[in-house]
């Protein structure tokens, strides 16, 4: 319950009750359940018109509710995971369609898979391509509004083109190809300085029951004012910090810790010291080696859960170096990477790639791949009008069409026919609803998640299952929240807010993007979008373990849950400035993840294996007809490293 004025904001204050776009869709079954009652070709098999994504009105992005995973598309492989599916599942059957290649998962990865194959092998090679979500794009999810009568979007996950490499040649030439160039885009199309043009940067939102009491502080950028003099930085920090309600003590500590030049490590080389830091957590940095106050690890825990998932309890000091978190300015460490270091951390230290973010994130990726693999499916012709650009999912699964992609479509087994080393045939079987299918190809990649492949493929070997396995997702919350107006935001001088123990560690205003007919708001008085995001970690546990608790706890979390807490947290952090949960929220996205970021080996507590003994290297290999791709291939959770994982995955099956 919020206080408001000394006084508890009762449901319906909170705006619990109110009609809003979301009980449309609660727990977003509406459209799943709505598709199920489709009489599925009346079991007489499989006719394309019959299925869900052929029905008037389908549109996934714009259904609210409970999405990313949403409910309806992970029940069939719980079930597989669970050994019960086969007990209850209709016979099989048999499809008498024939592909060149089947493709599971519709994600970037199986996308570009798709892609990359077709250029080598020719424009009349049919692909099916099976995805068990509802769209496709995988987590590059859509979410659209139509806010007064304008469209509005928002990532429901992959956020933007940004990755600590730059692209490799391949994934950079598909860009080009799709007509993406980062660089030009950004300059062209992103207002990185709106916000802050109209006085509003980043705050920090105290939780009274972690901090005493509930406070917004503004200015918690206090680089961002145009000088570079360290001075007048620290006294603009000294006073955000007062203004907070932490101790004097994890003041003064905080403040050493952002703009001090202590050499913690004296003594020590930079490769000995970064040795060092490689060995040991954030937090233990700041307690043991900085010997800050224990309040000073409460303001800084999640400041590692965005890039990560879990907080600085479980991240090594030196890749919270590369990432800039604060603390290592008097160590004069050398740049760049050092050995024991996560793939991200390495990579940032040495630079990153171009940014750009698509109003819709990287679903305009999977929107243009799918515009060239089904011309038809999605109309225009440049990048600039993909944003807008409307999507015939109708047009998506036909048969005329050479490339199909199949919604709502769960693969249970995928196996090679007859030995795997002399194979020419693979056979998949998937479920849609309560049918079941066998189909066939020449090939197949998987480009699902890579620990749903031992459940799938249950013929691999078991060294290679036990590999597959071992890549543990990183569960997250990604909500998109449309709200009538940003006053309140303005009156307090926010765009972004920090909740450094609340239960959504961020929420920002939506970015401002301008692209072909797109246009972002630009007036306080007019609807926006705001996007806030939770990483359901458990602190303490090692990183993996944290990261299955994490998943467990979002399956059981119910929508209303999640929307309470939206609404709680906004009226705690914006109330003072005018904000009125149950006024000013129009519509709720809750974009669950508990299969989110694919796994990157955390220095802390992955051992090093000898190059090529990796898990993910040995649980990529190919089997017969069958590849694996997915950014879980490449042990890290980046757009390029699907691409790139796509491109080895169709090469090994043309090259084979
Ligand atoms: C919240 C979030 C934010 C992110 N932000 C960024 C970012 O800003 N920049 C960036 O570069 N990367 C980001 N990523 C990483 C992102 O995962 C990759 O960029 C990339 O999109 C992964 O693509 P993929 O195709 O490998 O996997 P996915 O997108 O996961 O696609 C795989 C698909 O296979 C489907 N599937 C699984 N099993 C089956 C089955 N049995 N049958 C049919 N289909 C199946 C899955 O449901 C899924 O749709 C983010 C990830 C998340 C979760």
């Amino acid at each position: 319950m919020t206080k408001k004025a000394g006084r508890t904001l009762t449901e319906h204050e909170l705006g619990m009750d109110r009609a809003i776009p979301r009980r449309d869709f609660l727990n977003g079954a509406a459209m799943t359940i709505a598709a199920a009652l489709v009489p599925h070709a009346l079991q007489t098999g499989r006719k394309e018109l019959d299925e869900p994504q052929n029905g008037a009105g389908y549109n996934p992005p714009i259904a609210t509710g409970l999405r990313g995973s949403h409910p309806g598309s992970f029940e069939i492989a719980h079930s597989l995971r669970d050994g019960t599916f086969w007990k209850t599942a209709s016979a099989p059957e048999k499809l008498a369609e024939k592909y060149d290649l089947i493709v599971v998962g519709a994600g970037i990865s199986g996308l570009a898979a798709a892609y990359f194959y077709r250029e080598r092998a020719g424009t009349a090679a049919k692909i099916l391509i099976l995805e068990n979500h509802d769209d496709f794009g995988g987590h590059a999810k859509r979410n659209e509004f139509h806010l007064g009568g304008k469209l509005q979007l928002l990532n429901g996950g992959t956020m933007l083109i940004d990755s600590p490499t730059p692209y490799s040649e391949e994934a950079s030439g598909l860009m080009k190809k799709l007509g993406v160039d980062a660089v030009a885009l950004d300059k062209k199309c992103t207002d990185h300085n709106f916000y802050h043009s109209l006085g509003l940067g980043a705050g920090v939102f105290f939780d009274r029951e972690t901090f005493g009491s509930d406070r917004l502080v503004a200015g918690a950028a206090v680089d961002d004012q145009g000088d570079s003099d360290e001075a007048s930085t620290a006294s603009r920090k000294q006073e955000f910090l007062a203004r907070s309600p932490l101790s004097d003590a994890v003041r003064r500590d905080v403040l050493r810790i952002e703009h001090g030049k202590i050499d913690y490590l004296a003594g020590l080389t930079s490769a000995e010291k970064k040795d060092r830091l490689s060995r040991i957590s954030y937090k233990e940095f700041l307690l043991k080696i900085a010997k800050v106050d224990p309040g000073v690890v409460t303001y800084y825990q999640t400041r590692t859960n965005g890039e990560w998932g879990v907080g600085i309890d479980a991240e090594p000091a030196l890749d919270c170096w590369a990432l800039g978190l604060p603390g290592f300015q008097g160590l004069q460490l050398e740049p760049g990477s050092a050995p024991r270091m996560s793939y991200s951390a390495a990579g940032y230290a040495n630079g990153g790639s171009p940014r750009f973010h698509f109003p819709d994130g990287n679903a305009s990726i999977a929107r243009l791949l799918v515009r060239s693999l089904i011309p038809t499916a999605v109309p225009g012709n440049s990048v600039e009008d993909i944003v807008a650009a409307p999507v015939h999912y109708d047009r998506l699964d036909l048969e005329a069409s050479p490339v199909r992609v199949r919604l709502n479509s769960t693969a249970v087994h995928v196996q090679n026919v007859g030995e795997p080393s002399a194979a020419r045939e693979v056979q998949v079987t998937y479920a849609s609803g309560k049918q079941v299918f066998t189909v066939r190809a020449n090939a197949c990649v998987l480009a699902c998640w890579n620990m749903t492949i031992p459940y799938l493929c249950p013929e691999l070997p078991n060294q290679q299952k036990e590999a597959l396995h071992y890549l543990v997702k990183v569960p997250l919350v990604y909500s998109s929240v449309a709200l009538r107006n940003w006053t309140a935001f303005q009156k307090l001088g926010v765009s972004d807010i920090f909740a450094p123990a609340a239960y959504w560690n961020y929420a920002r205003l939506n970015w401002p993007v301008n692209i072909g007919d797109y246009r972002s708001p630009r007036s306080p008085d007019e609807p926006i979008l705001v996007h806030l995001s939770r990483t359901p970690c458990k602190p303490g546990l090692p990183a993996r373990e944290q990261h299955k608790a994490g998943r467990m706890e979002l399956l059981v979390t119910p929508f209303e849950l999640f929307e309470r807490k939206i609404r709680d947290q906004l009226a705690r952090a914006l109330g003072s400035g005018g904000f009125d949960p149950s006024r000013d929220i129009e519509a709720i996205t809750v974009n669950r993840w508990p299969h989110g970021y694919g796994y990157e080996y955390n220095p802390l507590f992955d051992p090093e294996w000898p190059d090529g003994q990796q898990p993910h290297i040995l649980g990529r290999k190919p089997f017969g007809r069958i590849a694996i791709a997915n950014s879980d291939s490449g042990a890290t959770a980046y757009t390029d490293v699907a691409i790139d994982q796509a491109y080895r995955a169709a090469n090994e099956l043309l090259c084979a």
